[in-house]
């Protein structure tokens, strides 16, 4: 510990000395209790030997003010500075004690000042106002006792070490803290990036499902009315398939952007994922909800500049009113807009539908079906009919065609029309397609040479190895396949018209038949199906029931056998349900003939017993009521 004295006078330089020297010359009585009187002093903690023995003192002496101030501040500058400064008052002829003091003070604010003198010409008041604090200034009458001496300086030390460790401390502290604040804020800071991330879509910066879903729960508590929408590129994927994912992105973005821009102020524009949009704006009117997601849709419209490349992509949006009189749960929200917004889809795309409740009906009954139609095959609730396909002529029973019956337990007969559709899109058509084949190949053995006509639907024909797996089911059967006819439609074909047309050839290698089904109901020109192999057209019953009455069914069936017999087909005609459509078709060179007038599609025994006839009288050909109705007619 580094004591500093101050005095003018040698001997009292002796004095100190001797008070430094390890206090081996004061007496052990003394000692303790000069120990107790600092103790009550300055209330120090217990002060031990250990301690005491490591404050060996270091005393360095000068004999004037300036001198002392000087080695305050270079003891500061080496970083070891005093604890305490024994310093005398008058020291002529340099500055006083009071003004060493002050001096000493101002340099070093930590270190105790011991004001030590004979005379009383001085005012302990003035000197700790300008050296203070009074907690830090002392004061021992000269004469002064050794004892004395030593002890203010161990007690001092003492205290000034202490001072400097509290110090040292609370630096840390307060470093720890300032630490500490600075890693919160970094916290908040990334916690408040982390919500954004999670609330936000990455492509869009747009509002997430999720936060679409918080926002739109918000929005229902409140009274009044609003709508939501769902937003769905009509073409993204063709985008994205034919100029690449960077493409899509850009697009999505793009799209974003104008969905944002065209929106009524104060809508939620989200991206709910893909190429789905969902808003919610206010509004208490359906009328003018709809012209607000007309505008959107319309903006959408138009062509984008995507990396250089025009690209139309058009949206098409469902919507549903929500708030006082409307829906107030936001999950059924969603799907009665979703909803909404697949009925838009199907009709033709670009337009904004508003959700009513039969949607909602027809959802369900598809479900019922779909799970139904699972079951349905292992249940045994399907069966084929079979319905005759007669030459012009002598009206011979040439062929039939295989139609699928569905009878289920809870709805009755379900109509192939309703659940070939929803076989489709769930994929069940695979399945249902092979039942029906292998069941029209066995059939086919019980006639006598008639063909089996069999419809297969664009998925089945789009799948791969379909030449394949058709030619496994007639070898697997031992049927030469030329009494198979397989019908497609238009749409089969069209899509993918390059694959189509060698899938046909294949088929036809091998010895199939092809009819193009419904045929004149597509978009495919006549011109066009040259192209292909077939063996003959099917015109759809929609225009034999329009022949007798629209002049341009009458010519759309003309051209067509026209057109089936410069390019060397056979042309049926389905639907047919009068006599006198049977006569006009007969006229116009139809070289085949099938409907109701003939026969209603029959239970597989009655089609034995048509085909082992081979011809169709009209009295008895037809099995049901309906048939001697349609005769009459
Ligand atoms: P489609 O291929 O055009 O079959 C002809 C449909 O017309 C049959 O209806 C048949 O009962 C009906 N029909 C026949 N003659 C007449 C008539 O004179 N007047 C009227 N009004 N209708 C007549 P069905 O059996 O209800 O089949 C409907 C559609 O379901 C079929 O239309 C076909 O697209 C599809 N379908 C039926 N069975 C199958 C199948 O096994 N596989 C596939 N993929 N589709 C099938
Ligand atoms: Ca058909
Ligand atoms: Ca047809």
């Amino acid at each position: 510990m580094r004591i500093l004295i101050v005095d003018d006078e040698p001997a009292v330089h002796d004095s100190y000395r001797f008070c430094f020297s390890g206090g081996r010359s004061v007496p052990a009585e003394t000692r303790d209790a000069l120990d107790a009187m600092a103790t009550d002093l300055f209330g120090a903690g217990e002060p031990d030997a250990g301690d005491d023995a490591a404050f060996a003192f270091e005393p360095h002496h000068c004999h004037q003010g300036l001198d002392a101030v000087a080695a305050v501040e270079r003891a500061i500058a080496d970083d070891h500075p005093f604890a305490v400064a024994f310093i005398d008052i008058r020291m002529p002829p340099g500055i006083d004690g009071r003004e060493t003091a002050r001096r000493i003070r101002a340099l070093d604010p930590d270190i105790h000042l011991v004001i030590v003198t004979g005379y009383s010409d001085f005012s302990p008041v003035e000197i700790s106002k300008v050296a203070g604090p009074a907690d830090k200034i002392f004061y021992i009458p000269k004469p002064f006792e050794v004892a004395e001496i030593s002890q203010m300086a161990l007690a001092l030390c003492r205290r000034w070490h202490n001072d400097r460790e509290l110090a040292a401390a609370r630096s840390l502290l307060a470093a720890q803290v300032e630490a500490l604040e600075e890693k919160s804020a970094e916290l908040a800071a990334n916690e408040s990036l982390a919500m954004h991330i999670a609330m936000h879509d990455a492509l869009t910066d747009a509002p997430n499902r999720v936060a679409f879903l918080r926002a739109l729960a918000e929005r229902c508590r409140q009274a009044r009315g609003f709508a939501t929408a769902m937003l769905d590129l009509d073409r993204f994927k063709l985008v994205n398939d034919t100029l690449g994912h960077l493409a899509g992105d850009e697009l999505i973005r793009e799209v974003c952007g104008t969905i944002q821009r065209s929106v009524p102020q104060g809508t939620m524009v989200a991206r709910l994922g893909g190429d789905e949009f969902g808003l919610f704006f206010d509004s208490e009117d359906e009328a003018v909800a709809v012209a607000a997601c007309e505008k959107v849709v319309h903006a959408c419209a138009t062509s984008f500049n995507i990396l250089g490349h025009a690209v139309r992509c058009g949206a098409s949006c469902g919507l549903v009113m929500g708030g006082a009189t409307g829906e107030r749960d936001p999950t059924d929200l969603v799907r009665r807009a979703d909803m909404a917004l697949n009925d838009a889809k199907r009709s033709g795309r670009g337009v904004v539908r508003v959700f009513d409740t039969h949607m909602d009906e027809g959802i369900r009954i598809r479900r019922e079906i779909e799970e139904g139609l699972t079951q349905a095959l292992a249940r045994n609730e399907l069966s084929l009919c079979f319905q005759p396909i007669v030459g012009r002529g002598a009206l011979d029973v040439v062929g039939f065609e295989a139609l699928v019956r569905w009878h289920t337990a809870e709805h009755g007969a379900v109509s192939p029309a309703i659940f070939i559709p929803i076989a489709e899109e769930s994929h069940l058509i695979h399945d249902l397609g092979d039942w029906v084949l292998d069941h029209a190949l066995a059939e086919l053995r019980h006639w006598p040479g008639q063909y089996v006509s069999v419809n297969f639907s664009p998925i089945q024909f789009r799948r791969s190895h379909f030449v394949g797996h058709i030619m496994d089911s007639v070898k697997r059967a031992g049927i030469d396949p030329g009494r198979v006819q397989i019908e497609i439609t238009e749409t089969a074909i069209f899509d993918d018209a390059e694959r189509a047309s060698k899938t046909l050839c294949d088929l036809r290698d091998l010895g199939f038949r092809i009819a193009l089904d419904d045929f004149g109901t597509g978009y495919s020109s006549l011109y066009n199906i040259r192209k292909f192999a077939l063996d003959c057209l099917k015109i759809d019953r929609s225009f034999i029931d329009g022949m007798g009455r629209e002049r341009e069914s009458a010519a759309i069936v003309h051209s067509i056998i026209h057109l089936g017999r410069a390019l060397g087909l056979g042309v049926v005609a389905e639907g047919v349900e009068t006599e006198a459509q049977a006569q006009a078709l007969r006229v116009a060179g139809a070289s085949h003939l099938q409907g109701f007038l003939f026969s209603h599609p029959v239970p597989a025994e009655e089609a034995r017993a048509l085909a082992a006839q081979q011809w169709l009288s009209l009295s008895s050909g037809g099995s049901t009521e309906d048939m001697a109705e349609s005769v009459q007619a």
